[in-house]
């Protein structure tokens, strides 16, 4: 059976498949996969938009693992399953009077895949999801069952948060929660110049800052969502026919119709892009921290997102918008920023330093190749870091170069995983081969 991907960017047909149901069962298959010549990989949501988990060997299917193995409400401390997706995570987090201190924008994903590919939200003094981890238990090469921390095996654990799954199948993760929160969310359309000269006040006042940007419109949208720290404060709780108007028929059937006419006739494109950047509107409403950061995205598209210094995030936007109005073809998805703090993990996109993420989207099905490639040789010029997650060009010479404890995780999985076990063609990519690489290219798998 084929696997595809979320965007339809990536597919392959394993030579086998397995759902287990236990640690020993990933054990088991990936032994069996081993005696059979197979590379084996797990499986996530498949909303990676690079073929990340794509392989013609055993494809681990962790979507029957899910679930809380242990809980700590007082230390905060909570083990989950590998395959538990965001979205369950959330549930039972609730359930324990708990919650992640920060999430992106969606809940869809798994959260190993999520670590796996350092998935992150937005927060100038937050890391991504991976910072939150505190041990993991993983399946190694030889199938063995081992756990790592801080203090267990801290070179495979700083190595293991930020994996592309290079070095194994995770089969628990644990985590540091906080308790639950609720966020008081503010939404609003600004002149794009305003937001940019008052980016770092921005940044430094709320607890989770954002903005998209239509490219050819005037304004972006601004959200800053901030916790409520006395209760009762914050503004009303947004009712439920509201939150489908917004969320569902404004950002999801109505903005899906505008991208079907756009790629129907390419010139309207501009004025559509406009048009949205003009309708947005003014929301500010309280909820629980879940309901806040995670919104429905069902209008599909691909996405680039780089990870840049953040101080040099105002020239990246400056070249951006130099580049989009001499494109070939026009843009209709608006580009995402957002913010982290620096972190110690050897492969996260903020290793350490501040970071400001610039993401890219077009709607699938319109070409995007040439605005990504621009988009690429901006960050290039300030040391950006490519998404593990998300559509880029870079190989393992150039990513050796972007992060100064590369030869570290090298080090790392060539210890836990001499032979490639969990080798594909994306890894041979971005983190180099025993073999000569066949590069995936990316870019030419959906035609435009
Ligand atoms: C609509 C949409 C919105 C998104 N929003 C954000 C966002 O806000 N912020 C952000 O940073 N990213 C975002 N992403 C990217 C997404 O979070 C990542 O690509 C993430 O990896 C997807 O998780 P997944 O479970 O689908 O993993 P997959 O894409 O299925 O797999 C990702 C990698 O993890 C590995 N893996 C999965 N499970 C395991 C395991 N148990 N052990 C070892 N390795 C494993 C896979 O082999 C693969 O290498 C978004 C993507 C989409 C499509």
């Amino acid at each position: 059976m084929t696997w595809q991907n979320w965007a339809g960017t990536a597919s392959s047909d394993p030579a086998r498949r397995y759902w287990p149901r236990t640690a020993e069962a990933i054990g088991d298959a990936v032994k069996e996969a081993a005696a059979a010549g197979l590379t084996v990989r797990a499986l996530g949501s498949g909303h990676s938009f690079t073929p990340a988990a794509a392989t013609s060997g055993a494809a681990l299917d962790l979507s029957g693992w899910t679930g809380v193995v242990t809980a700590d409400p007082e230390a905060g401390l909570v083990t989950v399953r590998s395959g538990t997706t965001i979205r369950e995570l959330n549930a039972a987090l609730d359930a324990l009077g708990l919650a992640m201190p920060n999430l992106g924008d969606i809940d869809a994903q798994t959260i190993a895949g999520a670590i796996s590919t350092g998935t992150h939200g937005t927060g100038a003094g937050l890391g991504g999801i991976a910072t939150a981890v505190t041990a993991l238990e993983l399946v190694l090469a030889d199938s063995s069952v081992v756990s790592c921390s801080a203090e267990q095996r801290p070179d495979l654990f700083t190595a293991a948060r930020v994996s592309v799954g290079a070095l194994g199948v995770i089969s628990s993760v644990t985590l540091s929660c906080v308790p639950a929160f609720d966020l008081a969310a503010d939404e609003r359309p600004m002149p794009l110049g305003e937001v940019l000269e008052r980016f770092d006040e921005f940044a430094a006042a709320n607890d989770h800052f954002e903005f998209y940007w239509f490219p050819y419109g005037k304004n972006a949208l601004v959200k800053r969502n901030s916790r409520i720290r006395e209760p009762g404060a914050g503004p009303a709780r947004m009712p439920g026919w509201r939150q489908f108007f917004e969320y569902e028929v404004m950002e999801n059937a109505a903005f899906g119709a505008l991208c079907r006419t756009g790629r129907a006739v390419p010139a309207l494109i501009k004025p559509l892009n406009r048009f949205a950047a003009n309708t947005l509107s003014k929301r500010s409403y309280s909820a629980t921290s879940h309901e806040v950061f995670v919104t429905p995205r069902r209008v599909r598209f691909v996405e680039s997102e780089y990870a840049v210094p953040r101080e040099s995030l105002l020239d990246v936007l400056a070249e951006l918008r130099a580049a989009v109005p001499r494109l070939a073809d026009p843009v209709m998805f608006p580009v995402e920023v957002r913010v982290a703090a620096a972190d110690d993990i050897w492969l996260s996109t903020a290793y350490g330093r501040d970071t400001a993420y610039v993401a890219i989207h077009q709607y699938v099905g319109l070409p995007f190749q040439e605005y990504f490639r621009a988009f690429e040789s901006i960050t290039a010029a300030v040391g950006g870091r490519p998404h593990w997650g998300k559509m880029h060009t870079l190989d393992a010479n150039r990513l050796g170069e972007l992060y100064p404890r590369f030869g570290d995780f090298r080090r790392v999985r060539d210890e836990t995983d001499p032979d490639r076990r969990f080798a594909n063609p994306y890894l041979e990519q971005v983190l180099g081969s025993l073999w000569p690489v066949i590069p995936y290219g990316p870019y030419l798998r959906i035609s435009p």
